[in-house]
C-alpha cells in the first residue's frame, strides 16, 4: 500500500487530497492538510471517490451503439477514430461552425472536460462552444468583466433613501414610546412597571375589583350561562384563579366565591333558571 498526493476530479473545486493505493486499487482518500489553499477539506463525494472508481457496475471502456440498440465495447482510440471521421464529414460539408459543443452540470463534474473542449473547439475554428453560463447566466460572466474599481454598478435615488430612513426613525420612536423609554434619546435604562403593556395589564386586573365583577360581566358578553354559575361552587374556581393573580389570602378567596349568588341575585340573575 502507498499515498499518492493529487486533487479531486469530481468537480470544479479541485481539492487537494491524498489517496490510498493497494495494488492498483485506490481504497481511501482524505483531504491533504499540509495543502495550504484546502487544509485538508474534501467533500464526502471526494472521500468516496474509491467506492465510485470500484463500482462493479462502473463503464470501464467507451461504448458503441450496435444496430439493434445494444452496446459493445470499444477501444478509446477507435471511438476516437469512428468520432473523428464524422465530424470531418460535417465540418466539410457545413464548415467548423456547424460542429458544437455543450457542457453543462457534469461538464463542470470533471476536471479535463472543459478544457479539453475548449482545446477541440479551438483547434477546430469553431465558435460554437455552449455552457450552461453562456446559455443561462451570461450577465453574470460579462458583468465582471466589466466592471473595475471605481465603475459605478447603481445609484441610488437619495430622496428615496431619505424617507425610508425618515420613516425607519419614526418607527423606532414609535416602539420606544410604547415600551415607555424617553422619544428622542438614546436611553435605554428601562424600568418593566412602567412599560406600555405592563401598565396596560395591571389596569385590567384593578377593573376586575371581585369574582362578582369578573362573573358578572362574563354573563353580560355571553360567555358563561346561568347553569355554569349556579352557586358558590362554580364560583370557586374564578375566585382561586384571581386570588393566584392578585395575591388574595385563602379567606378572600372564600368570601369572594361566597358573595357571588347575592351579586347575582341583585343583578337579576336568576342561578335556579
Ligand atoms: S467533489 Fe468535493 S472533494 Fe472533490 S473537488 Fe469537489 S468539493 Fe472537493
Amino acid at each position: 500500500m502507498h499515498t499518492r498526493k493529487t486533487f479531486c476530479r469530481f468537480c470544479h473545486a479541485n481539492c487537494a487530497i491524498e489517496v490510498d493505493i493497494d495494488g492498483d486499487r485506490a481504497v481511501a482518500v482524505r483531504g491533504d492538510v499540509s495543502d495550504p489553499l484546502f487544509g485538508g477539506y474534501t467533500c464526502m463525494k471526494g472521500r468516496e471517490l474509491p467506492a465510485q472508481a470500484n463500482h462493479p457496475e462502473r463503464l470501464r471502456s467507451s461504448q458503441r451503439r450496435l444496430p439493434d440498440g445494444a452496446f459493445a465495447a470499444i477501444s478509446s482510440g477507435d471511438a476516437l477514430d469512428e468520432i473523428a471521421g464524422r465530424l470531418a464529414a460535417i465540418r466539410d460539408r457545413h464548415g467548423p461552425r456547424a460542429i458544437a459543443t455543450y457542457c453543462g452540470t457534469y461538464g463542470f463534474m470533471n476536471s479535463a472536460a472543459l478544457p479539453v473542449a475548449l482545446g477541440f473547439h479551438q483547434g477546430l475554428g469553431s465558435p460554437s462552444f455552449y455552457t450552461s453560463i453562456t446559455i443561462d447566466q451570461p450577465a453574470k460572466v460579462y458583468l465582471g468583466s466589466r466592471v473595475g474599481a471605481g465603475s459605478v454598478l447603481a445609484e441610488l435615488d437619495a430622496r428615496d433613501y431619505e424617507l425610508r430612513r425618515d420613516r425607519a426613525r419614526a418607527a423606532l420612536e414609535q416602539a420606544r414610546a410604547r415600551l415607555g423609554l424617553p422619544v428622542g434619546s438614546d436611553d435605554d435604562g428601562l424600568d418593566p412597571q412602567g412599560v406600555g403593556v405592563v401598565r396596560q395589564a395591571k389596569a385590567r386586573l384593578e377593573q376586575a375589583r371581585s369574582v362578582a365583577d369578573v362573573l358578572l360581566r362574563r354573563t353580560r358578553l355571553g360567555l358563561l350561562a346561568a347553569p355554569q354559575l349556579r352557586g358558590t361552587d362554580a364560583a370557586r374556581p374564578v375566585a382561586e384563579a384571581m386570588g393566584r393573580e392578585l395575591g388574595w389570602s385563602r379567606r378572600r378567596v372564600r368570601s369572594e366565591a361566597d358573595a357571588w349568588p347575592a351579586a347575582a341575585a341583585g343583578a337579576g340573575i336568576d342561578l335556579a333558571a
